[in-house]
């Protein structure tokens, strides 16, 4: 379906840029011929609508910050004033939504675990167990297993140190549901599930049924950290992190999907986006090893930083950052902007331009066309030479000379395209993309061409080269719009 999709649409697009680059490179293989760093797919970054969910409590803030509830999101300096905020006002809303959270969550284990016949025993451990001063990590989906749910399981020992720390506990929050038919993922739920009623971790890890919106609303505002352990890089963008951070909620994530543009330092935390192991159960270990080790000595010693006030004065400005800083770029209104920018304003004029007097335009380029379709085989290559340095190594600076003559026949003289493209072999031993420059037409008679190209690289290195020909016309949106491509060399 998305291979019909991408083949019936001028424009595609991904939902972050991570998701951009991923996407060049699945969809490489209906434009042979082109290196996926060249294809028109580009991005725009899912954003959240920031009046649905932003806590009320937030919300009469900007107000009172800004001078309206509707203000202007694209305005940095509006959110900015949050800065202004006092500290002791920025922890009392926060601890107040986390209050909210866990009376709502106390209701809904009572009827979930009455209807599980969980025991009183039980239902009573968690709800006692369940500490508004905790530092509380929420992650909640879809259990799709590429999410890996049970990541913070592979190492119960040391997780049980970490929730039962009797000065510094911490207590998880899971909520998700399944697909019906993906048994892996409703695997990963009673998973959870299990270790949510050991003793151990009673009230430290909480499974939540029944995740909806009115849930994701308590949660992404009302814990402390928003915890997502994507495997790389199968997470498009993820949303629910942009839920949290409207709220004042920090970020902790693999650099997967959003985070990669989100993450700033001193404004939550990330996990490398490069993998370590190919192999997935070592990634998993170093994964989980890792995010024990940023609990233990960075994120649970900052949250229990209280000062004389009795305010974490260093969490709280992680909140302050988290808002300003990055809360701003992931909303709705910055993401409706992009769209409008990048795609929607240029495709409303095409179309205006396409379809005046008739399809006029739409005619002529559809006739261009037919003729270049018929007419691109016959373009003959009279001679080209590549001024080449030894074993394809290249020195920086120096100017390397190329040449080509075509006799382009039929074909009006604007309408071929020549260029040259430089790679390198990366690690896999694919070329990747480095640099194209296209040639000058220096001179043309009687459909006889001779181009001219010089590249200065910049880098010294190895490299390699190859010359194309391409159709142009002033209406292709993109080069891929209309593929007829040759390689000379
Ligand atoms: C936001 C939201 C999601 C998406 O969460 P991700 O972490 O982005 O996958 C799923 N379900 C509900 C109910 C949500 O509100």
């Amino acid at each position: 379906m998305s291979y019909l999709a991408t083949r019936m649409s001028q424009e595609v697009n991904g939902v972050s840029k991570l998701h951009g680059e991923v996407s060049q490179g699945m969809f490489n293989k209906l434009w042979p011929g082109y290196l996926k760093e060249e294809l028109f797919i580009g991005y725009v970054t899912n954003g959240v609508h920031h009046p649905t969910w932003t806590a009320p409590e937030w919300k009469a803030i900007y107000k009172e910050l800004t001078g309206s509830i509707n203000f202007d999101q694209t305005d940095r300096s509006l959110w900015e004033k949050l800065y202004n905020l006092e500290d002791k006002k920025v922890y009392e809303i926060k601890t107040g939504l986390k209050k909210s959270l866990f009376s709502n969550i106390r209701k809904r284990l009572q009827s979930d675990m009455i209807e599980k016949h969980v025991s009183p025993h039980t239902l009573l451990s968690i709800s006692s167990h369940l500490n508004e001063k905790a530092l509380t990590i929420g992650f909640a989906r879809r259990f799709a297993t590429y999410k890996r749910a049970s990541l913070l399981f592979r190492d119960l020992d040391r997780l049980a140190r970490i929730v039962n720390n009797p000065e510094k506990p911490v207590q998880f929050i899971y909520a998700g549901k399944a697909h019906p038919n993906d048994g892996g993922g409703k695997d990963l739920i009673k998973k959870v599930f299990e270790i949510s009623q050991m003793p151990e971790f009673a009230g430290k890890v909480i499974f939540l049924e029944n995740y909806d919106i009115e849930l994701a609303k308590y949660l992404t505002r009302g814990v402390d950290i928003w915890l997502n352990t994507p495997t790389r890089p199968l997470e498009a963008s993820g949303t629910s992190g942009e839920k949290a951070v409207m709220n004042g909620t920090i970020h902790f994530s693999v650099l997967d999907g959003w985070w990669v543009e989100g993450y700033r330092a001193f404004a939550g935390w990330a996990l490398p986006k490069k993998r370590t192991y190919e192999n997935q159960e070592l990634q998993d270990d170093i994964d989980a090893e890792t995010i024990y080790n940023m609990l233990e000595f960075e994120i649970v010693p900052a949250y229990y930083s209280f000062n004389k006030e009795g305010i974490p004065a260093e969490w709280v400005s992680l909140i302050k950052n988290t808002m300003v800083k990055i809360a701003p770029e992931f909303t709705m209104k910055r993401m409706i902007d992009d769209y409008f920018e990048k795609y929607y304003s240029k495709l409303f004029i095409r179309n205006k331009y396409l379809i005046n007097n008739n399809f006029e335009k739409a005619k002529e380029l559809a006739a261009w066309k037919k003729t270049m379709k018929d007419e691109w085989d016959n373009i003959e290559v009279l001679s080209y030479s590549f001024e080449r340095a030894g074993e394809n190594v290249y020195r920086s600076g120096h100017d390397y000379r190329a040449e080509i003559a075509l006799d382009v026949k039929k074909i009006p003289k604007e309408n071929v395209g020549v260029e040259f493209i430089v790679t390198h072999l990366g690690k896999n031993g694919e070329h990747e993309f480095v640099a194209s420059e296209e040639f000058k037409l220096i001179s043309s008679k009687s459909g006889k061409c001779l181009y001219r190209a010089s590249l200065v690289p910049e880098k010294a290195g190895s490299f390699f080269y190859g010359i194309r020909i391409y159709p142009k016309h002033k209406d292709l949106p993109h080069k891929q719009d209309f593929y007829l491509l040759r390689w000379i060399d």
